[in-house]
Protein backbone atom coordinates (compact mmCIF):
# COMPACT_ATOMS: atom_id res chain seq x y z
CA UNK A 1 0.00 0.00 0.00
CA UNK A 2 1.51 3.32 -1.14
CA UNK A 3 1.18 6.11 1.68
CA UNK A 4 0.41 9.63 0.73
CA UNK A 5 0.03 13.10 1.99
CA UNK A 6 -1.12 16.51 0.47
CA UNK A 7 -1.59 19.57 2.64
CA UNK A 8 -2.99 23.15 1.56
CA UNK A 9 -2.22 26.56 2.79
CA UNK A 10 -5.63 27.91 1.59
CA UNK A 11 -7.49 28.88 -1.41
CA UNK A 12 -7.48 32.90 -2.55
CA UNK A 13 -4.12 35.37 -3.20
CA UNK A 14 -1.39 35.60 -1.61
CA UNK A 15 0.58 39.16 -0.95
CA UNK A 16 3.07 39.56 -3.24
CA UNK A 17 6.42 38.88 -1.65
CA UNK A 18 5.21 35.66 0.82
CA UNK A 19 4.92 32.81 -1.75
CA UNK A 20 8.46 31.32 -0.39
CA UNK A 21 7.05 31.46 2.95
CA UNK A 22 3.39 29.88 2.06
CA UNK A 23 5.71 27.11 0.68
CA UNK A 24 8.53 26.77 3.25
CA UNK A 25 5.88 26.22 6.18
CA UNK A 26 3.50 23.36 4.13
CA UNK A 27 6.74 21.83 3.22
CA UNK A 28 7.78 21.75 7.26
CA UNK A 29 3.86 20.37 7.86
CA UNK A 30 4.04 17.80 5.33
CA UNK A 31 7.62 16.87 6.55
CA UNK A 32 6.10 16.11 9.80
CA UNK A 33 3.24 13.98 8.63
CA UNK A 34 5.35 11.66 6.45
CA UNK A 35 7.60 11.06 9.02
CA UNK A 36 4.30 9.86 10.79
CA UNK A 37 3.53 7.57 7.72
CA UNK A 38 7.35 6.44 6.50
CA UNK A 39 7.73 4.97 10.28
CA UNK A 40 4.41 3.44 9.66
CA UNK A 41 2.09 5.11 11.43
CA UNK A 42 -1.17 6.44 10.93
CA UNK A 43 -2.77 8.32 8.74
CA UNK A 44 -5.18 10.43 11.49
CA UNK A 45 -1.65 10.93 13.51
CA UNK A 46 0.23 12.17 9.92
CA UNK A 47 -3.08 14.71 9.03
CA UNK A 48 -2.66 15.62 12.77
CA UNK A 49 0.47 16.70 12.82
CA UNK A 50 0.67 18.49 9.34
CA UNK A 51 -2.01 20.51 10.34
CA UNK A 52 -0.72 21.63 13.89
CA UNK A 53 2.36 22.67 12.16
CA UNK A 54 0.64 25.08 9.73
CA UNK A 55 -2.47 26.16 12.88
CA UNK A 56 1.37 27.13 14.76
CA UNK A 57 2.67 29.24 12.14
CA UNK A 58 0.64 32.81 11.81
CA UNK A 59 1.05 33.48 8.14
CA UNK A 60 -2.19 30.75 8.13
CA UNK A 61 -5.86 31.71 9.05
CA UNK A 62 -5.73 28.72 11.12
CA UNK A 63 -4.59 28.94 15.09
CA UNK A 64 -2.57 31.14 16.05
CA UNK A 65 -2.48 34.14 13.09
CA UNK A 66 -6.54 33.19 12.39
CA UNK A 67 -8.46 36.11 10.98
CA UNK A 68 -10.38 38.03 13.38
CA UNK A 69 -14.58 38.37 13.06
CA UNK A 70 -16.16 41.59 12.81
CA UNK A 71 -16.04 42.29 16.78
CA UNK A 72 -12.73 41.57 16.75
CA UNK A 73 -11.50 37.99 18.13
CA UNK A 74 -10.87 34.35 16.66
CA UNK A 75 -13.96 31.94 16.37
CA UNK A 76 -12.05 28.90 15.35
CA UNK A 77 -13.34 25.72 12.74
CA UNK A 78 -11.76 22.25 12.50
CA UNK A 79 -12.53 18.96 11.71
CA UNK A 80 -10.94 15.39 11.53
CA UNK A 81 -12.18 12.66 9.81
CA UNK A 82 -10.89 8.78 9.80
CA UNK A 83 -12.47 6.72 7.23
CA UNK A 84 -12.11 3.31 9.70
CA UNK A 85 -15.46 3.43 11.04
CA UNK A 86 -16.14 7.07 9.38
CA UNK A 87 -14.70 8.49 12.81
CA UNK A 88 -15.24 12.26 12.84
CA UNK A 89 -15.00 15.57 15.59
CA UNK A 90 -15.23 19.21 14.80
CA UNK A 91 -15.26 21.97 16.71
CA UNK A 92 -16.68 25.78 15.54
CA UNK A 93 -16.60 28.93 16.85
CA UNK A 94 -13.55 27.87 19.20
CA UNK A 95 -12.08 31.31 20.59
CA UNK A 96 -9.20 30.56 22.67
CA UNK A 97 -6.96 27.56 22.24
CA UNK A 98 -3.53 26.75 20.67
CA UNK A 99 -4.60 24.07 18.31
CA UNK A 100 -8.53 23.57 17.63
CA UNK A 101 -7.51 20.60 15.48
CA UNK A 102 -6.23 18.59 18.50
CA UNK A 103 -9.91 19.82 19.97
CA UNK A 104 -11.52 18.34 17.57
CA UNK A 105 -10.02 15.38 17.50
CA UNK A 106 -10.73 15.06 21.44
CA UNK A 107 -14.40 15.28 20.66
CA UNK A 108 -13.70 12.08 17.85
CA UNK A 109 -11.98 10.02 20.27
CA UNK A 110 -13.78 11.60 24.24
CA UNK A 111 -17.31 12.20 23.38
CA UNK A 112 -20.39 10.91 21.73
CA UNK A 113 -20.57 13.61 19.80
CA UNK A 114 -19.31 14.66 16.07
CA UNK A 115 -19.52 18.55 17.02
CA UNK A 116 -19.13 20.86 19.57
CA UNK A 117 -19.28 24.52 19.66
CA UNK A 118 -18.85 28.09 21.10
CA UNK A 119 -18.84 27.86 24.70
CA UNK A 120 -19.09 23.86 25.08
CA UNK A 121 -16.44 23.35 22.70
CA UNK A 122 -14.02 26.16 24.60
CA UNK A 123 -15.13 24.39 28.08
CA UNK A 124 -14.62 20.95 26.49
CA UNK A 125 -11.37 22.01 25.61
CA UNK A 126 -10.36 22.97 28.99
CA UNK A 127 -11.53 20.33 30.64
CA UNK A 128 -9.34 18.25 28.26
CA UNK A 129 -6.41 20.00 29.46
CA UNK A 130 -5.84 22.57 26.63
CA UNK A 131 -4.49 25.68 28.07
CA UNK A 132 -5.44 29.16 27.43
CA UNK A 133 -4.22 30.53 24.21
CA UNK A 134 -4.78 33.83 22.85
CA UNK A 135 -4.47 33.18 19.00
CA UNK A 136 -4.69 36.52 17.96
CA UNK A 137 -1.61 38.37 16.06
CA UNK A 138 -0.70 41.91 15.91
CA UNK A 139 -0.95 41.38 12.46
CA UNK A 140 -3.70 40.36 12.38
CA UNK A 141 -5.39 42.93 14.60
CA UNK A 142 -4.19 45.98 12.51
CA UNK A 143 -5.34 44.19 9.52
CA UNK A 144 -8.71 44.41 11.38
CA UNK A 145 -8.69 47.69 12.35
CA UNK A 146 -7.80 48.69 8.91
CA UNK A 147 -10.57 46.52 7.52
CA UNK A 148 -13.18 47.98 9.84
CA UNK A 149 -12.37 51.53 9.51
CA UNK A 150 -12.96 50.64 5.77
CA UNK A 151 -16.60 49.24 6.63
CA UNK A 152 -18.70 51.45 4.45
CA UNK A 153 -16.62 50.71 1.84
CA UNK A 154 -15.77 46.69 2.54
CA UNK A 155 -19.63 46.51 3.24
CA UNK A 156 -21.89 49.22 2.39
CA UNK A 157 -25.47 49.00 2.51
CA UNK A 158 -26.02 45.13 2.03
CA UNK A 159 -24.56 42.35 3.03
CA UNK A 160 -23.95 41.02 -0.77
CA UNK A 161 -21.35 43.59 -0.78
CA UNK A 162 -19.19 41.68 1.88
CA UNK A 163 -19.59 39.11 -0.81
CA UNK A 164 -18.51 40.61 -3.89
CA UNK A 165 -15.67 42.35 -1.86
CA UNK A 166 -14.53 39.19 -0.70
CA UNK A 167 -14.68 38.06 -4.82
CA UNK A 168 -12.49 40.94 -5.90
CA UNK A 169 -10.38 40.44 -2.80
CA UNK A 170 -9.81 37.18 -2.65
CA UNK A 171 -7.05 37.79 -0.74
CA UNK A 172 -8.98 38.90 2.62
CA UNK A 173 -9.80 34.96 3.04
CA UNK A 174 -7.73 32.38 2.15
CA UNK A 175 -4.89 30.79 4.50
CA UNK A 176 -7.42 28.26 5.92
CA UNK A 177 -5.16 24.78 5.93
CA UNK A 178 -5.88 20.94 5.30
CA UNK A 179 -4.20 17.71 4.98
CA UNK A 180 -5.34 14.31 3.49
CA UNK A 181 -3.42 11.05 3.92
CA UNK A 182 -3.47 7.30 3.21
CA UNK A 183 -1.23 5.57 5.46
CA UNK A 184 0.46 1.82 4.92
CA UNK A 185 -3.31 -0.03 5.59
CA UNK A 186 -4.86 2.02 3.34
CA UNK A 187 -7.02 3.81 6.15
CA UNK A 188 -7.49 7.76 4.96
CA UNK A 189 -7.79 10.86 7.07
CA UNK A 190 -8.39 14.45 6.57
CA UNK A 191 -8.11 17.47 9.01
CA UNK A 192 -9.13 20.46 7.97
CA UNK A 193 -8.75 24.01 9.95
CA UNK A 194 -9.11 27.56 9.69
CA UNK A 195 -10.20 30.94 11.28
CA UNK A 196 -13.04 31.49 8.79
CA UNK A 197 -13.02 34.63 6.64
CA UNK A 198 -12.78 38.34 7.62
CA UNK A 199 -15.08 40.52 9.08
CA UNK A 200 -17.81 37.30 9.02
CA UNK A 201 -20.51 37.61 11.45
CA UNK A 202 -20.01 36.32 15.09
CA UNK A 203 -21.10 32.94 14.98
CA UNK A 204 -20.92 32.01 11.32
CA UNK A 205 -19.67 28.37 10.83
CA UNK A 206 -17.93 27.91 7.31
CA UNK A 207 -17.60 24.35 5.50
CA UNK A 208 -14.15 23.79 7.52
CA UNK A 209 -16.14 21.78 10.38
CA UNK A 210 -18.93 20.02 8.99
CA UNK A 211 -18.42 16.79 7.36
CA UNK A 212 -18.74 16.04 3.89
CA UNK A 213 -18.27 19.86 3.01
CA UNK A 214 -14.94 21.44 4.24
CA UNK A 215 -13.45 18.05 5.51
CA UNK A 216 -14.23 14.20 4.54
CA UNK A 217 -12.82 10.57 4.32
CA UNK A 218 -14.10 7.30 3.38
CA UNK A 219 -12.41 4.04 2.49
CA UNK A 220 -12.02 5.37 -0.82
CA UNK A 221 -10.81 8.99 -0.48
CA UNK A 222 -10.00 11.57 2.13
CA UNK A 223 -10.24 15.61 0.59
CA UNK A 224 -10.23 18.78 2.19
CA UNK A 225 -11.86 22.22 1.05
CA UNK A 226 -10.82 25.52 1.88
CA UNK A 227 -12.57 28.91 -0.13
CA UNK A 228 -15.42 30.67 0.74
CA UNK A 229 -17.48 28.45 2.94
CA UNK A 230 -20.80 28.78 2.16
CA UNK A 231 -20.43 27.56 -1.21
CA UNK A 232 -18.62 24.86 -0.14
CA UNK A 233 -21.48 23.94 2.01
CA UNK A 234 -23.98 24.44 -0.27
CA UNK A 235 -22.40 21.57 -2.57
CA UNK A 236 -21.46 19.30 -0.02
CA UNK A 237 -17.79 19.08 -1.79
CA UNK A 238 -15.80 16.80 -0.25
CA UNK A 239 -18.42 14.14 -0.08
CA UNK A 240 -19.17 15.12 -3.39
CA UNK A 241 -15.81 14.23 -5.04
CA UNK A 242 -16.30 10.37 -2.25
CA UNK A 243 -19.02 9.57 -4.05
CA UNK A 244 -17.60 10.01 -7.91
CA UNK A 245 -14.61 8.20 -6.68
CA UNK A 246 -17.36 5.20 -5.40
CA UNK A 247 -18.75 5.76 -8.56
CA UNK A 248 -16.17 4.57 -11.06
CA UNK A 249 -14.35 7.90 -11.27
CA UNK A 250 -10.49 8.20 -11.68
CA UNK A 251 -9.76 11.06 -8.54
CA UNK A 252 -8.24 13.59 -10.60
CA UNK A 253 -11.65 13.29 -12.73
CA UNK A 254 -13.77 13.54 -10.04
CA UNK A 255 -11.91 16.80 -8.13
CA UNK A 256 -12.48 18.43 -11.46
CA UNK A 257 -15.68 17.48 -12.11
CA UNK A 258 -16.83 18.89 -8.37
CA UNK A 259 -14.45 21.83 -9.10
CA UNK A 260 -16.19 22.40 -12.61
CA UNK A 261 -19.75 22.07 -10.85
CA UNK A 262 -18.65 24.46 -8.31
CA UNK A 263 -18.12 27.30 -10.87
CA UNK A 264 -21.03 26.88 -12.82
CA UNK A 265 -23.15 26.67 -9.87
CA UNK A 266 -21.96 29.51 -7.80
CA UNK A 267 -18.99 30.95 -9.69
CA UNK A 268 -17.10 30.21 -6.30
CA UNK A 269 -13.63 30.69 -5.16
CA UNK A 270 -12.34 27.66 -4.11
CA UNK A 271 -10.09 24.97 -3.78
CA UNK A 272 -9.40 21.36 -2.71
CA UNK A 273 -6.98 18.73 -2.70
CA UNK A 274 -7.40 14.79 -2.31
CA UNK A 275 -5.54 11.37 -2.19
CA UNK A 276 -7.57 7.95 -2.78
CA UNK A 277 -6.83 4.70 -1.11
CA UNK A 278 -3.96 3.60 -4.09
CA UNK A 279 -2.03 6.64 -2.97
CA UNK A 280 -2.64 9.18 -5.58
CA UNK A 281 -3.00 12.82 -4.53
CA UNK A 282 -4.74 15.99 -6.35
CA UNK A 283 -4.68 19.84 -6.30
CA UNK A 284 -7.03 21.74 -7.64
CA UNK A 285 -8.49 25.47 -7.53
CA UNK A 286 -10.45 28.22 -9.25
CA UNK A 287 -8.51 30.84 -7.26
CA UNK A 288 -5.15 32.47 -8.70
CA UNK A 289 -3.07 30.76 -5.58
CA UNK A 290 -3.57 27.94 -3.38
CA UNK A 291 -0.39 26.97 -1.95
CA UNK A 292 0.22 23.00 -1.30
CA UNK A 293 2.71 20.37 -0.71
CA UNK A 294 2.46 16.49 -1.11
CA UNK A 295 4.43 13.45 -1.55
CA UNK A 296 3.95 9.95 -2.78
CA UNK A 297 5.15 6.67 -1.69
CA UNK A 298 9.54 7.65 -1.45
CA UNK A 299 9.32 10.68 -3.24
CA UNK A 300 10.45 13.94 -2.24
CA UNK A 301 8.02 16.38 -0.72
CA UNK A 302 6.42 18.92 -3.75
CA UNK A 303 5.20 21.82 -3.10
CA UNK A 304 3.57 24.35 -5.26
CA UNK A 305 2.03 27.94 -5.08
CA UNK A 306 -0.64 27.07 -7.81
CA UNK A 307 -1.51 23.92 -9.80
N1 LIG B 1 -13.49 27.67 3.91
C1 LIG B 1 -13.18 28.60 4.96
C2 LIG B 1 -14.46 29.16 5.52
O1 LIG B 1 -15.32 29.55 4.74
C3 LIG B 1 -12.30 29.74 4.56
C4 LIG B 1 -11.14 29.42 3.67
O2 LIG B 1 -10.93 28.28 3.28
O3 LIG B 1 -10.41 30.36 3.32
O4 LIG B 1 -14.59 29.27 6.71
Amino acid sequence: MSIALIAHGGAGRWRPGSDEDALEGLRVAVEAGRAILARGGRSLDAVCATVVALEDNPIYNAGTGAVLNFDGYCELDACVMESRESRVGAVSGLQRVRNPILVARKVMEETDHVMLTGDGAQRFARVMGFPDHDPVTPERRADWFDKRNRIDEVLGEHAHKMRRFLKEHPEYAGGTVGAAAVDADGVLAAATSTGGVTLKMVGRVGDSPVPGAGNYASGRVAASATGTGEFVLRSLATRAIAERVEAGAGLAEAVEAVLARLGEAYDADVGLIAVDDRGLAVARHRTRDMPHAYFRGDAAVVALMRV
